[in-house]
C-alpha cells in the first residue's frame, strides 16, 4: 500500500514513512492510494473476531512495511480489557428505539481519543527502535489531545513528550489528570497566558527548522493517518454487535470537531462495510453543519469561534475535511490544492457548485447542529427515559440522531467522553452534583508535577533544550 497527498505531491511513501510525519511536503494530507475492499466473505469472518483480532486483519490491509507477527503484538498489547474496561472494549448500550451508544471512552483518560493514541504511542516506539532515533514531540492542548497524548507516550523509549496547555485554564479534572504523571518522559509546561499563546509558542519553534533538526521535535496531531486508521476499527466492531448478518444497515452520530472521527467512518463506508448514513453533529461552532447543508465552507475567525460547554468540538476549521473533500471531488488533486491551498487561505473558504454538491448525496453524510440548551435537554432525557449518563459532546451527538433518525433506522451514537470530565455542565443539566468515583477523588489528591514558564518561546526551547 502507498499513500498519496491530497495536493498531488509525485511521491508515494508507505505507511512507516507517513507515521512519524504530519503533512505532506505539498500542504497536503496522506490517504492510501486506494481503499481495499471488504467482500461478504471476510465481512462473515471478522464477525466472530475480538476488537484486537479485527484492528489486525484491518490495520494489515493498510500496512505492508511493518510485519503481521509485529502488528498483531502491537494491536493485541493495546486493547485489552484491562486498558478499556470490558472484553468489547467498544461496547454498545441501548438507549430506546433503534438507537444505540458505543462507549468508546473508556480508556485511560475517558475520551475516544484513547482508541487512536494508545496504539499511536506503541507504534511510534516500534518504528522509533527500528531505525535508532528519538522523537520529542512538542504539544499545545486545552485538555483532551494532551492527556491523550501523555498517557500514550508515558514510559515509552526513545519518546518524550513537551506538551503546553494555558496555566490555570484547564478543568480541575483535566489538570489532575496530566499533572499528576511522574514520569521521567512526560514534561507538563503550564504557560502563563491563554491556549492561543500556546499554539503560537508552538507554532515558533516548529518554524526554527534547525532547531527543530537538532532536537528531534514533532508532533502528534489530529491529520496523522495511523490515528484516523486506528479509528477505522471501531466502527466495523460498532456494526457487528449491532447487526446479526451483513444483510443489516446501521448509521452513525459522530460528534465532530476536525472531522477526524466522521472521516474514519467514512473510510469503513468506502471499504464496503454496510452503513446507510454518517450523521455529522456540531455544537454551535458549525462550520461542518453549513457545509453538509450548503455546500459552502467558510473557515471561522478566532473572534467567531465560541467557547462551549462542548470544548472539544470548539473548532473554526476541520482539520481533516480535506481528505473527504479529496475523494468526493474523485481524486482531484489540482482541485483540492485550489480549494484548502488557494481559496481557503485568499478568501477564507469556497463553495462548490451545484452540480458538484449534489453528488455528495452518495457519501451518505448528513448534518446538524446542537445548543447549550439542547444538549442540557438531551444529558437530562437521556437519564431521565434511560438512566443513562452522557457527557455534552455525546450529548450533540444524540440530539442529532434523534432529530435525523428515520422509522426503523439503527443509529451508533458514538460515545466521546465520559460525564466525569464534565462534571459542571452535567450538574447544571441535572440540577445536582455528579457523584465523584473513589478513582476521580484520589486523582484529585495525587501529587503534580508541572513547569510554570512565561509565554515565551525562546524560554520553552531553553527549558527543551536542558531536557534533551
Ligand atoms: C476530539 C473530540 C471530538 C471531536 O473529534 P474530531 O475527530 O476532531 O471530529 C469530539 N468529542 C470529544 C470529547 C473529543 O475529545
Amino acid at each position: 500500500m502507498r499513500y498519496l497527498s491530497t495536493r498531488g505531491d509525485a511521491s508515494r511513501p508507505g505507511f512507516s514513512d507517513i507515521l512519524l510525519e504530519g503533512l505532506a511536503p505539498d500542504g497536503g494530507l496522506y490517504l492510501p492510494d486506494h481503499y481495499p475492499q471488504v467482500d461478504a466473505t471476510t465481512l462473515q469472518r471478522w464477525r466472530g473476531l475480538t476488537y484486537a483480532e479485527l484492528a489486525g486483519e484491518i490495520l494489515r490491509l493498510f500496512i505492508d512495511d511493518i510485519p503481521h507477527a509485529d502488528l498483531d503484538r502491537l494491536v493485541r498489547d493495546t486493547y485489552t480489557p484491562a486498558a478499556f474496561g470490558s472484553p468489547e472494549i467498544v461496547p454498545l448500550r441501548a438507549l430506546g428505539e433503534g438507537v444505540f451508544v458505543q462507549a468508546l471512552s473508556n480508556g485511560p483518560t475517558l475520551a475516544f481519543k484513547d482508541m487512536a493514541m494508545q496504539l499511536l504511542g506503541r507504534l511510534f516506539e516500534y518504528e522509533l527502535g527500528r531505525r535508532g532515533q528519538t522523537l520529542n514531540i512538542l504539544g499545545a492542548t486545552s485538555g483532551d489531545t494532551g492527556s491523550a497524548a501523555e498517557y500514550a507516550m508515558r514510559g515509552r523509549a526513545g519518546i518524550r513528550v513537551f506538551m503546553l496547555s494555558p496555566h490555570g485554564r484547564m478543568s480541575p479534572f483535566q489538570q489532575a489528570q496530566m499533572f499528576s504523571l511522574q514520569d521521567a518522559n512526560i514534561h507538563n509546561i503550564a504557560v502563563e497566558g491563554v491556549f492561543d499563546d500556546c499554539q503560537d509558542i508552538v507554532k515558533a519553534i516548529s518554524a526554527d527548522a534547525a532547531f527543530k533538526r537538532d532536537r528531534c521535535i514533532g508532533t502528534v496531531n489530529s491529520i496523522n493517518w495511523a490515528r484516523l486508521l486506528a479509528q477505522v476499527v471501531y466502527y466495523f466492531a460498532g456494526y457487528f454487535q449491532a447487526t446479526r448478518d451483513n444483510g443489516q444497515v446501521v448509521s452513525f452520530a459522530v460528534p465532530s470537531g476536525n472531522f477526524g472521527n466522521i472521516c474514519a467512518g467514512h473510510v469503513a463506508r468506502c471499504m464496503g462495510l454496510p452503513i446507510r448514513r454518517l450523521m455529522l453533529a456540531t455544537n454551535e461552532n458549525d462550520v461542518l453543519d453549513e457545509f453538509f447543508r450548503s455546500g459552502q465552507y467558510r473557515v471561522r475567525g478566532s473572534s467567531e469561534t465560541l467557547e462551549t460547554s462542548s470544548p472539544s468540538m470548539d473548532i473554526s476549521k476541520a482539520s481533516n475535511f480535506e481528505r473527504f473533500v479529496f475523494d468526493a471531488l474523485g481524486r482531484d488533486a489540482a482541485r483540492t490544492a485550489d480549494l484548502f491551498g488557494t481559496q481557503v487561505a485568499r478568501h477564507g473558504g469556497f463553495s462548490l457548485p451545484a452540480h458538484e454538491f449534489a453528488g455528495l448525496a452518495r457519501f451518505g453524510f448528513v448534518s446538524g447542529r446542537s445548543t447549550h440548551a439542547d444538549r442540557l435537554a438531551t444529558i437530562r432525557r437521556a437519564w431521565e427515559d434511560h438512566a443513562s449518563l452522557i457527557d455534552p459532546h455525546t450529548a450533540d451527538g444524540l440530539k442529532v440522531a434523534l432529530e435525523l433518525r428515520e422509522p426503523g433506522e439503527t443509529v451508533l451514537v458514538l460515545e466521546t467522553a465520559l460525564p466525569a470530565k464534565f462534571s459542571a455542565t452535567l450538574h447544571e443539566a441535572l440540577g445536582r452534583p455528579l457523584a465523584m468515583s473513589p478513582e476521580h477523588a484520589e486523582l484529585l489528591e495525587r501529587p503534580r508535577r508541572f513547569q510554570v514558564m512565561a509565554a515565551d518561546a525562546d524560554a520553552v526551547k531553553r527549558y527543551i533544550a536542558e531536557h534533551t
